[in-house]
């Protein structure tokens, strides 16, 4: 039977002993379950010590065998030193005892509980419930006898019992040491845990403060960044705000600019008249000094001319200085806006980049949030751990470390962003400041741009009436010159004429140098005959007289005020008289490189109608051009070779003359004037006689239409001018011409003679003017009289050769020049000598 089989029994049994056995038991349990957390602690010694007591433990157990088995009992003693004491003990006991019981029980041997056990396989139950039983009679001897084998048994149990006890006392004692070792080492492994548990939970409440910590710099650095946001959109509002004064300020200046630019144009204009006030002014001066006692009256007029001119100018200077001080405003402030601008692009790219930066931070941001997220899942777990790992605890320390260096950087970048914001601010607040001082600025220059737009609303109106009062007095100056003028145009001497020997190429006519008649007066002479006629001189004085040597340019310098009444609304007529070659033709038409009067006219139309555009004026222009040939009309501006078509002409009641089936050409540009006068010649009919290689035989008349319509005033002007090109006034006999050429001169006479009559009897405001005599007259009659103006170039060639046809000529310009009022004439003829 072993040793766990016979635990099993003993409490059955209830022996005291059995209890021992019990308690050994949970005294291994709780010694095994404390094992557990100790492996590598203080602990795992005093497991090593409980391993060492192991073979002590096993001793408690009841050991069975007897005496008589020494190897047995050695075997056992040999096990532990306290064990051969205890049985030492046990023997040193049990020594009274058996000495009693010797005394007794005489010679029986004492036999241990072991030896009775292992001889006669009965257990500690077995003998205590021994019983004896005797047969009637039995001897009270034999009866004691029979009771020594059990005393025997009993006495040997009492004594295993006894030392058993004994040896459980002692283990009780061992174990009680034991348990107050390991209970104390429970309690200092108890303390140091609750140290530790304090320690992690000192730890946990750092890293919980931290996480706070952290979460409130979170969100600081979000109010931040929402600040820095709002700001951000609050300096884009302000830049879209600076941008939009920026584009304002910019219309601003392209209207000043462009009200400039009128200014200047007006200013301009008005300087020009001035020009022509003084020029006026001066006509009037040359006037005065020959009509000195019939025009006091006129001197108050000049007097005003003066004043207005005087006025006017004192105008344009005001204005010319104000121009120039806006011209310097507008520089400044174009510089100005350019800064402006590089100041906005170099805000843009600081907004960029700090949008970038700002990006960076809150990416940052994003995973400083994400990592505290991540910390605080760690410290969720770490709690449910419950601080069971020191691992942790130190990776928890480096993740504080790292959060701790995160939370600098962060710190750092929040100051950086800060001082980055306030710089922002600062150029925001100095953008602010140039836009309230630009805006200061351009309140200023609308406040000079209104007080500008004032004075030039004075200005315009005075312009007006300076205009109106120009008009008034340009017609009186037209007036006081006559509306009837002729002016006398001597060509020089050909180079052909001078190399000619058989051709008399002397001067025939001779010009004063000084005098009253200076400019005005011209001689001619008339080489005497063969029949011993001596030579005459005859003096004639006109309101020009152009000597050889004047250039086209001075010529129409001249008649350019009669031009300028045709814009003004009136009706002009400027001839060419002259025999062929005298330089007609040269005067109205002139060369490419000498353009003549028409070419000029057209370009003084065309500039003056663009400046009275400043005044709101348009102007409609139509071109038409006729020649009268033998009395017919032809349209020179046909497409056709010859149209062979009719022309009537007719007039209506306001004065408009109508050419039937007449090409009128709208012209706008000189330039279109120049290519219908190059279509115009090539039709114009030419012929040719002995007296000039090309004579022209028809009169030629270029008529242009002025329509002026006054947008701002509702004013209309409708004017005419025309320019003609008569065909040459030579004499019939001495052109030679029969047929049709001698049909062509007695025509071209008839005409110019008709032309003569008719002008003179309107300067001789006759009754009836022989309108009707010729078809050339007819044509003009609207632009002949009342209070049209007429100039009468007489085109003269200059030598003795042509004498004869130049006197004509010039009998006939003082036949229609005597006629004009106050301007004295003088048509002297000089008796021979
Ligand atoms: P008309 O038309 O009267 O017959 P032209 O105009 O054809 O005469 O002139 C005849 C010639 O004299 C032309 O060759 C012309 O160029 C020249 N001529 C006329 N007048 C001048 C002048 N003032 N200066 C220079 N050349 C002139
Ligand atoms: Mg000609």
């Amino acid at each position: 039977m072993d040793d766990s089989r016979r635990e099993s029994r003993i409490p059955r049994s209830g022996i005291p002993g059995a209890g021992v056995g019990a308690q050994a038991k949970p005294l291994e349990t709780s010694r095994a379950a404390n094992a557990v957390p100790t492996a590598s602690g203080p602990l795992g010694k005093r497991k090593a010590d409980a391993a060492d007591a192991a073979p002590d433990n096993k001793r408690p157990t009841f050991s069975s065998g007897t005496g008589a088995r020494p190897t047995r009992s050695n075997t056992t003693g040999g096990a532990g030193g306290r064990t051969t004491s205890l049985q030492g003990a046990t023997s040193a006991r049990t020594g009274p005892s058996a000495g009693m019981g010797g005394s007794e029980l005489g010679p029986i041997a004492e036999e241990t509980w072991d030896d009775i056990r292992d001889k006669t396989g009965q257990g500690v139950e077995d003998v205590l419930n021994k019983k004896l039983s005797f047969p009637k009679g039995t001897k009270p001897e034999r009866k004691v006898e029979a009771f020594v084998p059990l005393v025997k048994e009993l006495k040997a149990l009492g004594r295993h019992l006894h030392s058993s006890s004994q040896r459980l006392e002692l283990d009780v004692e061992q174990w009680k040491r034991h348990s107050a070792e390991l209970s104390s080492a429970a309690e200092a492994e108890r303390k140091e845990w609750h140290a530790k548990q304090e320690e992690v939970a000192a730890q946990m409440g750092q890293i919980r403060e931290l996480l706070e910590m952290q979460e409130q710099q979170n969100k600081q650095l979000e109010a931040e960044i929402k600040a820095g946001e709002e700001s951000l959109s609050a300096k884009e509002a302000a830049l879209a705000a600076v941008t939009g004064k920026l584009d304002g300020v910019q219309g601003e200046l392209e209207r000043t600019t462009k009200s400039l630019e009128e200014r200047e144009a007006k200013i301009r204009e008005m300087e020009e008249v001035v020009r022509t006030s003084q020029k006026y002014s001066t006509t009037l001066q040359s006037y005065n000094t020959s009509l000195q006692a019939d025009l006091t009256s006129e001197k108050a007029r000049r007097d005003e001319v003066q004043k207005a001119k005087d006025e006017l100018q004192g105008q344009a200077a005001e204005l010319g200085g104000r121009v120039r001080s806006l011209e310097q405003l507008l520089a400044y402030e174009r510089e100005q806006v350019a800064k402006l601008r590089e100041e906005r692009e170099a805000a843009t790219r600081d907004l960029a980049m700090l949008r970038a930066d700002l990006d960076n931070t809150r990416q940052e941001r994003e995973r400083a949030v994400a990592d505290a997220a991540k910390a605080k899942e760690d410290m969720e777990k770490l709690r449910a751990v419950g601080g069971k790992s020191l691992e942790t605890l130190e990776a928890l320390n480096n993740d504080k470390a790292t959060m701790e260096a995160q939370l600098a950087m962060q710190t750092k970048t929040i100051a950086t962003m800060r001082e980055e914001l306030a710089g922002a601010k600062e150029g925001r607040a100095m953008a602010d400041a140039m836009a309230d001082s630009r805006a200061a600025q351009i309140a200023e220059l609308k406040a000079q741009v209104e007080s500008l737009q004032g004075s030039l609303a004075d200005a315009e109106k005075r312009v007006y009436e300076g205009e109106l009062i120009r008009r008034k007095l340009h017609n009186i100056i037209q007036d006081l010159k006559g509306n009837i003028r002729v002016y006398c145009r001597v060509r020089p001497v050909s180079a052909a004429e001078a190399a000619d020997a058989a051709h008399d190429s002397e001067m025939s006519l001779d010009f004063p140098s000084s005098g009253d008649l200076l400019g005005r007066g011209l001689t001619v002479v008339v080489p005497g005959n063969l029949s011993g006629q001596a030579h005459q001189k005859h003096q004639f004085a006109f309101d020009r007289v152009f000597s050889p040597g004047t250039s086209q340019d001075m010529v129409f310098d001249e008649i350019s005020e009669l031009v300028q009444s045709a814009l003004d609304g009136h009706k002009v007529c400027i001839f060419a008289y002259g025999q062929t070659g005298s330089g007609k033709t040269y005067t109205m038409l002139g060369s490419r490189d000498q353009p003549g009067v028409i070419p000029r006219a057209m370009q003084q139309i065309f500039t003056s109608g663009q400046k009275l555009a400043a005044q709101d004026w348009r102007f409609n222009m139509q071109a038409s051009m006729l020649e009268i040939y033998n009395e017919d009309i032809r349209d020179l501006l046909s497409r056709k070779k010859d149209d062979g078509k009719k022309h009537n002409v007719t007039h209506d009641t306001s004065g408009v003359t109508t050419v039937s089936d007449l090409t009128l050409v709208d012209v706008n540009r000189p330039e279109a004037v120049e290519q219908l006068l190059a279509q115009a010649m090539e039709k114009r009919t030419v012929g040719c006689t002995h007296l000039n290689e090309q004579s022209s035989r028809s009169h030629m008349v270029f008529t242009m239409r002025i329509e002026g319509d006054n947008t701002a005033t509702g004013a209309k002007v409708s004017g005419v001018l025309n320019l003609i090109d008569l065909a040459g006034s030579e004499r019939v006999k001495e052109s030679g011409a029969t047929g049709q050429r001698l049909k062509e001169a007695q025509a071209i006479n008839k005409s110019l003679s008709a032309l003569g009559d008719v002008i003179m009897a309107l300067a001789n405001k006759q009754e009836h003017v022989p309108f009707r005599n010729s078809k050339l007259t007819y044509l003009l009659q609207p632009c002949l009289g009342g209070d049209s103006k007429t100039l009468m170039f007489l085109n003269v060639a200059p030598t003795r050769e042509f004498a004869h046809e130049s006197l004509c000529s010039l009998r006939f310009g003082s036949k229609v020049n005597a006629c004009e009022i106050n301007v004295p004439k003088k048509n002297v003829v000089v008796p021979r000598g």
